[in-house]
């Protein structure tokens, strides 16, 4: 059976059925005064204008819905709709293009747009441990894509936006967008994301020459002399089969995207890697996952980059 046949995917009551049951895991809660006890289900009525997954609370008399501070929550797509696009998103490798999601879900281009940026927001993991520890190794590496808005063209990589990716070698990546390659820029993201009991892993580039004297240990290879591998698992192979997906995906289906944006991308490209089927995340599990983080994420475009990634 079509996985996409699910109820959810085409009804509205079954869709609020799954979200609640994913939201709350232990019953209903009140998103105004906290209270679980005296909550009960209205019965939608288009008539008397009660929707479709409305809740009304006993402690404080309020009514909400489950999408009430959520990335969902302003929206008027159908939630069936969203089932939909967040499984398209998290289940293509590459990611899925707007256009393609507006002529898939029959929703104008521009709804389609902000759907995957609420989608990808979704994706962000916040408050994190740090990677690595003890006898644990973590590859550093950055990358280069498209061109910084107004940047003139330069030889090398001076005009593209610039990336940083931390991969821990049982599985996790954290990427993020970066002004420039100074250590000054580069040392407080991986202080903060890495524990300093890690072995960890670079290119010969400059910016990594000193990270000895703040994590356990430092191993590099020589790209620049051919070296790609050294004894004792020496080498930044995994961090660059991470770039390889990014980049057929930005290239692919993602070909323009702004350095306003592309933090949110990387958030997409992380959360696959982070939940891809060589560790036992299936294609529905890693739907049900993104939907767990559209809490507490409402979009707001007024955000920065923190150095916590
Ligand atoms: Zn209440």
């Amino acid at each position: 059976m079509s996985v996409l046949s699910k109820e959810y995917f085409h009804n509205e009551e079954a869709a609020f059925e799954k979200l609640e049951s994913i939201i709350w895991p232990n019953g209903a809660v009140c998103p105004h005064c906290g209270g679980t006890d005296r909550i009960y289900k209205m019965t939608a009525n288009a008539e008397k204008r009660i929707r479709v997954g409305l809740h009304k609370c006993g402690e404080c008399r309020k009514q909400f819905t489950v999408k009430v501070g959520t990335v969902f929550e302003s929206s008027h797509v159908k939630l069936h709709l969203w089932f939909q696009a967040v499984y398209l998103m998290t289940s293509s490798k590459k990611g899925i293009s707007s256009h393609q999601l507006h002529r898939t879900l029959g929703v104008t281009y521009k709804t389609a747009w902000f759907m995957s940026h609420r989608i990808r927001e979704a994706m962000t993991t916040m408050g994190m441990e740090p990677m690595g520890g003890e006898g644990e190794t973590v590859e550093v590496d950055e990358t280069f894509i498209g061109r910084v808005k107004g940047a003139p063209k330069k030889r090398a990589y001076h005009h593209k936006m610039k990336v940083l990716t931390l991969v821990d070698r049982r599985g996790e990546a954290r990427s993020v967008v970066i002004k420039n390659l100074q250590p000054k820029t580069i040392m407080p993201i991986l202080k903060a994301n890495i524990a300093k009991e890690t072995r960890i892993m670079t290119d010969e580039a400059g910016q990594y020459f000193h990270l000895s004297k703040d994590f356990a240990e430092h191993h590099f290879v020589r790209h620049g002399q051919g070296e790609y591998v050294r004894k004792g698992g020496v080498h930044t192979n995994t961090i660059e089969g991470f770039f390889s997906i990014f980049k057929r995906g930005m290239k692919g289906v993602y070909q323009h995207c702004g350095e306003q944006h592309l933090h949110r991308y990387l958030a997409e490209f992380d959360f696959r890697y982070n939940n891809r089927m060589v560790l036992g995340v299936n294609d529905s599990q890693r739907a049900d996952h993104a939907l767990r983080g559209i809490v507490g994420k409402r979009l707001t475009y007024t955000g920065t980059d923190s150095i916590k990634i």
